[in-house]
């Protein structure tokens, strides 16, 4: 989801802090290219994009795209890419997703330790969608479920899906955003209202807020999140505004926030890395937060 161009004082202002903290910040971090393979490395704490995505096939330059997703990831130090592909068309059939699902499971082979799968599904597809979660986690280690805008997320078609990733214990990644008009081309995305009403019915689900930074009013969705303290919220986005990861580490707590790109690389890594937190903090973002949800899956 793209935004109108944003004001420029806060983009400019942006950039200038980013720039100035992430020159501290790479200092103490070699980028994971550099560290891979040496035993003696002393540990950091990974870096965990928990949006991302692998490029459809119909993308006659896929190869090389996923290929430059990598070396993006090399060059801002990010270790792992929870990745998704969604279908061209949708709503997804099933065979659209489970062909997805087979790409994203042969790119985590081509990128070991590097790509981490979600199971991308439409709950409309009713069985066959859960057959899909349970067969992608079980069989081939997908860390999660990704869902779109098919249904709205509070729709009783979608609980079955989060039952079988309770059960399975995976999170959710939900497609989300607030938007003060209707989005003709997104009639059911779900917002941080309905996602918290879905963790008001399921306390022990795990799922995530998708990009706080997609576009729309980022202010209204950390405050939808602030009475559901089960859900988990996404940074990534492609909008630059000043002050969104300080107002939801305020507002939700920093344990509740997840360091994301959703292919907005350098925009997502900085985000955070200007952000007017402590290091510590910052780590628990970038990657502290998303191991402890895939309990040691990373
Ligand atoms: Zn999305």
């Amino acid at each position: 989801m793209t935004e109108p161009p944003q004001e420029s004082g806060s983009r400019r202002s942006f950039l200038k802090r980013a720039g100035a903290l992430a020159a501290t910040a790479a200092a103490g971090r070699a980028p994971a290219a550099q560290t891979a393979g040496k035993a003696e490395t002393p540990a950091r704490p990974k870096v965990i994009d928990c949006h991302a995505h692998l490029h459809h096939r119909g993308r006659a330059s896929w190869e090389a795209d996923d290929r430059a997703l990598i070396d993006a990831a090399d060059r801002l130090g990010i270790d792992v890419l929870c990745c998704s592909m969604l279908t061209p068309r949708r709503p997804a059939t099933a065979d659209g997703f489970r062909e997805c699902n087979r790409w994203v499971l042969d790119g985590a082979k081509r990128f070991p330790g590097r790509v981490l799968g979600y199971a991308y599904v439409n709950p409309g597809c009713g069985a066959e969608a859960v057959d899909e979660v349970r067969r992608c986690v079980l069989d081939h280690g997908f860390i999660g479920v990704k869902l779109y805008n098919e249904h709205f997320c509070t729709d009783p078609i979608v609980f079955p899906i989060v039952e079988a990733a309770i059960e399975l214990g995976v999170p959710i990644l939900q497609h989300a955003g607030h938007i003060h008009y209707f989005l003709e081309d997104q009639p059911r995305i779900s917002d941080g209202a309905r996602i918290a009403e879905l963790a008001a019915r399921y306390p022990e689900a795990r799922l995530i807020c998708a990009h706080v930074c997609g576009g729309g009013d980022w202010e209204w969705t950390i405050k939808a999140l602030r009475h559901a303290p089960s859900v988990f919220l996404d940074t990534s986005g492609s909008v630059p505004d000043d002050g969104v990861v300080e107002m939801a580490a305020k507002t939700l707590g920093v344990d509740r926030l997840l360091f994301g790109c959703d292919m907005s690389m350098t925009n997502g890594v900085g985000r955070i890395r200007g952000a007017d937190l402590t290091d510590d903090e910052k780590a628990r973002i970038f990657g502290g937060n998303m191991a402890k949800l895939l309990g040691g899956r990373v």
